[in-house]
């Protein structure tokens, strides 16, 4: 906010104002080098700006054309020239596939126009003239589009049970409870491109019938929940909710509402049960909230990535869309890069690239020489992917056979000073914490797990105790009654599978 301003400041004292515009945009997924400004139309990328630096950016660039080369982004200065490379040849950006990311770094998202002027909007004019509810559930279907929450059921078939369910009421929710440590995924997008999902909600309403949706968003985001009511209000006022959208007879109204901060309110039925105003609890299933959702009546929900991926496949196709990924998981996937890398940030990938890709050409490798160890995909419910599996493709299966999952797209990178028995110990202690508490399996399961990983830790661990783990691991996931309880366990079995040998050192050492 402080170089924005310093930039108004500077090119309103140069008499720039009127011809130079400063559009203030999301995420640009470079984290690592923030904050960053990109001037046009060389596409100049400035990071790490300071307040002091805008002054320098104002006279020597902009009023003499010449670049500030110390603050440009070394990657993006061909070697041995002065000419500039286009973020697309930058090795960040290279292997990336911008679809849900799209806008992101790209516009204002507090400015409606600057959504319609890239395509905004034009996805549901076209469904509510040109197309059926049933044709807009066949073609996302037909693109092989699953959800991107982190079970992966086909966002298709999801559609056509909520549009298939009997009730004279239903819903449409958008899951923006992103509470996994270490993903900031969709805070990024609602940030960036909030009028991306309003759009797409819209549309899944008109599919599955339904004319009131609510977004379900951590209050803990607040900059994401000022900017999404203000797309609510702006679209609003362009007739884009409400009644009669686009003179259509389709009327859709959209309303936030915040959670409190309960991990386990990311689980749908306690989400659901959270926005009708009730102590956030999971329930058991079935019945599935395609038939007994909010408030009893059917209801469709999906996460902020699923939605932002809606719009590009109606415009686009489904062939175009299923063209990119692997047989079995189609499109690209977002991932919030964090721990022991260079290029820490927000990445898309198209599915099927290696973690090597990702460690090593987009992360830009281990900080001070280091050796790769792990990475932790899923969050809390994900697993460790050790170095010898490098070269494993990020897609839905893959992830699953190596025992970790895609989960909602945290991606931790260890390097070799990092202890797997401390990481899985820290995932524990999150969800000990979290555990609602409702059945014995996860509120004392977990906390047990927790001792005993505890007492390894502090050398004070026996043999039996590794076999305990694992026993009661298995227990963990069979007997809880929802994801959190039964995904729990997938830290600690991920290291004792590829690391015990660290558990056993604990375990021998005394330390
Ligand atoms: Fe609550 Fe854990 Fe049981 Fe889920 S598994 S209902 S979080 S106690």
């Amino acid at each position: 906010e402080q170089i924005i301003k310093e930039m108004e400041a500077q090119l309103k004292a140069n008499g720039l104002e009127k011809e130079i515009k400063v559009v203030k945009t999301g995420c640009f997924g470079l984290c690592a080098l923030g904050p960053i400004m990109i001037v046009y139309p060389e596409g100049a990328f400035y990071s790490r700006v300071k307040v002091e630096d805008v002054k320098e950016i104002v006279e020597e660039h902009l009023l003499k054309g010449r670049i500030v080369r110390r603050l440009l982004y070394d990657e993006t200065v061909h070697e041995g020239t002065d000419n500039i490379k286009s973020l697309n040849e930058v090795q960040f950006y290279q292997k990336q596939m911008r679809i849900a990311l799209r806008n992101c770094g790209v516009i204002n998202p507090e400015n409606i126009d600057e959504y319609i002027a890239f395509d905004g909007y034009r996805a549901l004019g076209k469904v509510l003239t040109e197309m059926t509810p049933e044709q807009v559930i066949a073609e996302i279907k037909e693109s092989g589009l699953r959800g991107r929450g982190g079970a992966g059921f086909s966002t298709g078939m999801k559609w056509q049970f909520t549009a298939q369910a009997k009730g004279d009421q239903k819903y449409v929710a958008c899951n923006a409870d992103e509470g996994d440590p270490g993903a900031f995924m969709d805070r990024s997008i609602l940030e960036g491109d909030p009028h991306s999902i309003i759009e797409a909600m819209a549309i899944a309403a008109y599919a599955v019938g339904a004319d009131q949706g609510y977004i379900y968003i951590r209050a803990e985001y607040p900059i994401a929940v000022q900017r999404l009511q203000i797309a609510i209000d702006q679209a609003k006022e362009y007739g884009l909710l409400g009644e009669n959208i686009l003179d259509t007879g389709f009327h859709f109204n959209l309303e936030l509402r915040l959670g409190a901060g309960a991990f386990v309110c990311g689980e749908e039925t306690a989400l659901m049960t959270s926005i009708e105003g009730k102590r956030g609890e999971p329930r058991p299933r079935p019945p599935f909230p395609a038939n007994k959702g909010l408030w009893a009546k059917p209801t469709l929900l999906n996460n902020v990535e699923t939605y932002a991926n809606i719009c590009q496949i109606i415009l686009k196709g489904a062939d175009w869309f299923k063209s990119i990924g692997t047989e079995k998981s189609k499109g690209t996937k977002v991932f919030a890069l964090g721990g022991k890398i260079n290029n820490t940030g927000l990445v898309e990938i198209p599915m099927g690239t290696t973690l090597r890709e990702i460690i090593e050409e987009i992360g830009g490798g281990i900080p001070n020489g280091k050796k790769f160890k792990a990475a932790q995909t899923g969050g809390p419910s994900g697993g460790c992917i050790p170095a010898s599996l490098i070269d494993t493709p990020i897609d839905y299966d893959s992830l699953m056979a190596i025992g970790s999952m895609m989960g909602s797209g945290g991606l931790i990178v260890m390097d070799e000073d990092n202890c797997m028995v401390d990481i899985a110990k820290f995932f524990l202690e999150f969800t000990v914490d979290e555990s609602c508490g409702k059945c014995t399996p996860c509120r004392v399961g977990t906390k047990r797990l927790y001792e005993i990983l505890d007492k390894i830790t502090k050398g004070q661990g026996t043999m039996e105790d590794l076999d305990r783990l694992e026993e009661l691991c298995h227990s963990i996931k069979e007997g809880s009654l929802c994801g959190l309880g039964q995904t729990a366990p997938n830290p600690v079995l991920s290291t004792l599978r590829y690391f015990r040998d660290e558990y056993i050192a604990h375990v021998r050492d005394k330390k």
